[in-house]
This record gives structure tokens, C-alpha cells and sequence, in this order.
């Protein structure tokens, strides 16, 4: 049974980890012409109060996209500047931050009429919600398993490939699927684009994600992963997201976005990124 809800976490640390990477990816493989086709796994429900009894409850976005949105004058890294005119977007005229966007609204603001979006959600409540907001936009929603999913749909028809995968991490077989699902993805679409984020936890269990990666036959993963200066003691310490094929030049621009936002004054964490598997 799926219990997870994202509202809960919506605009977090790891939530501005990964979408930044996530706007990144889009606005530098759309510097090219040619369409792309976008697939989200694991999508949620597409926006999120950030004034909602679930988000007040955990207060995450205040420790995460919050201080951001406070710091965002001092940012001296360009590539902040989509992101930030993204979340402008959505909270026009309010000068305040309310509205948060979740991973299929981050790739709807992008989308071309060229590129194609293709996004999968099980949970019930979850994928109506997001049926609903779809419902007028050229997004194909589906209330499908989103690893075997993807699989059906590789190779696309448009050029190139864009795909986060974003589980929720319930089950602890879901490191394991994540790894051979973006094995087999990649001898479908070797030159497909593939982010996937997963949880740092104190009790280390995406060391198996990452151990079953390094098996697979992919090459070209980038690794980027930040950590609390403050961890709690038990959960979730810090975030991770591995690249497939990530857009030449993606590693350091990245790497410029995130230390830009890792002082105290920010969100107060470390940054690391290298590559898991080489060339
Ligand atoms: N990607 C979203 C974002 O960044 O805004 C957040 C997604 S949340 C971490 C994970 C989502 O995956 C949850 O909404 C959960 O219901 C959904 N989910 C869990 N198992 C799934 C599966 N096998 N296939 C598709 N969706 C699934």
C-alpha cells in the first residue's frame, strides 16, 4: 500500500537539489532544437500549497526552498535564475512564496511544442489531482507502475530522452528495481538523459543503489550528493542524485548552483559531486 504524500516534503533541501538539477538538465539540453522526450516515473500530484496543514506540519520548505527564496538576490550562480523564474511564475504578484511546484510542473514550464511529456503515478488520491491539473495541457498521465512503465515506452519517438526517476523509496526492493530499471532503460536509449534522486539515510541503504549501478553496464554517471551540517539523528541526513549522461558541462555548473545555496546563511550543508562510474 502507498502511504507516502509528497505535501508533506514539497520544497524541501532535497526538493531544491533536485529540481535545480532538474532545471538545469532542461535548459541545457534545450539549447539544442531537436524535441525531447520527458518521462517522470514518479510524479506526485503536480503543485503544492506550501501554506497547507501537510506542509506546515513537517515546516520542511521552510528549512529548504524558503531560505532560498529569502537569499535569492545574493545568489551568485546564473543557472539559479530559471529556477528562481520558475517559482516567480507561480506565485506571481505575491512577492511570496505560497506555491511550489512539483517535478511534472517543473518540466511542463519548459516544454516545447517539440518535446513530449509523459508522466506516471499510482497513488490514487495523488493521480487524480494530477489528471486534474494535466487536463488541459499535452501531458500523458499514467496510473501505471512508473519503472515497468518507462520501459515500455523506450526507445521514443522524439530524438532525445530526458527521465527523472523520484521514488518515494518504500519499499526496500526499490533501490534495487531503481538500478535495473535504469540498466535496461539504458540498452534501450543509450543516449538517453537519466536523473534519479534518492534519500541519504543514517541507515545507509542507498549504498545499494548505488553498488547496483556500479554492476550495471552504464557509463557516465555523475553523482551529487549534499548532506545536513545538522543531521537528525535518525531518517534522512541528505540527498543524492545520480546523471546519466548528463549535457557537457552539466558537473560544474551544478556544482556552482549548489555551493551557492550550502553556507550557513543558506541551507547549511555540504556538496560533493564526482563521477560514480566513469566514461
Ligand atoms: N517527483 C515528485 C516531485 O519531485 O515533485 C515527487 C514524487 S514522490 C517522492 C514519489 C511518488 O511516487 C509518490 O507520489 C508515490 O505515490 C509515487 N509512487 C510510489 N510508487 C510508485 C510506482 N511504483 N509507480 C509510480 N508512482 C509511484
Amino acid at each position: 500500500m502507498l502511504s507516502y504524500l509528497h505535501a508533506f516534503h514539497a520544497g524541501n533541501f532535497a526538493d531544491v537539489q533536485k529540481h535545480g538539477a532538474l532545471a538545469l538538465a532542461l535548459s541545457m539540453m534545450q539549447a539544442k532544437k531537436s524535441g525531447i522526450a520527458c518521462f517522470d516515473t514518479h510524479a506526485g500530484s503536480a503543485i503544492y500549497d506550501l501554506r497547507s496543514e501537510r506542509a506546515r506540519k513537517t515546516g520542511e520548505a521552510d528549512e529548504g526552498v524558503q531560505k532560498l527564496w529569502s537569499a535569492r538576490d545574493g545568489l551568485g550562480a546564473e543557472d539559479w535564475k530559471p529556477f528562481l523564474d520558475v517559482l516567480e511564475g507561480f506565485n506571481a504578484g505575491t512577492g511570496k512564496l505560497s506555491v511550489y511546484p512539483g517535478s511534472p510542473a517543473w518540466f511542463q514550464h519548459f516544454l516545447r511544442p517539440s518535446d513530449a511529456l509523459t508522466v506516471f503515478e499510482l497513488h490514487p488520491s495523488e493521480s487524480e489531482q494530477l489528471s486534474g491539473w494535466a487536463s488541459e495541457a499535452p501531458i500523458r498521465v499514467l496510473r501505471q507502475d512508473g519503472l515497468a512503465g518507462l520501459l515500455k515506452q523506450l526507445p521514443p519517438k522524439q530524438p532525445r530522452l530526458l527521465t527523472l526517476i523520484d521514488p518515494s523509496y518504500e519499499i526496500k526492493s526499490d533501490y534495487a528495481d531503481v538500478a535495473e530499471t535504469l540498466g535496461k532503460a539504458w540498452q534501450k536509449c543509450r543516449h538517453g538523459v537519466y536523473l534519479v534522486w534518492y534519500p541519504i539515510l543514517t541507515s545507509g541503504l542507498q549504498a545499494q543503489l548505488k553498488e547496483a549501478v556500479r554492476r550495471t553496464d552504464l557509463r557516465k554517471v555523475l553523482c551529487s550528493e549534499v548532506h545536513l551540517r545538522h543531521p537528525p539523528e535518525r531518517g534522512m541526513v541528505g540527498s543524492g542524485m545520480l546523471v546519466v549522461n548528463p549535457p557537457w558541462g552539466f558537473d560544474s555548473r551544478l556544482s556552482a548552483m549548489m555551493s551557492d545555496v550550502a553556507g550557513p546563511e543558506v541551507l547549511n550543508m555540504t556538496h560533493d559531486i564526482g563521477w560514480l562510474v566513469p566514461e
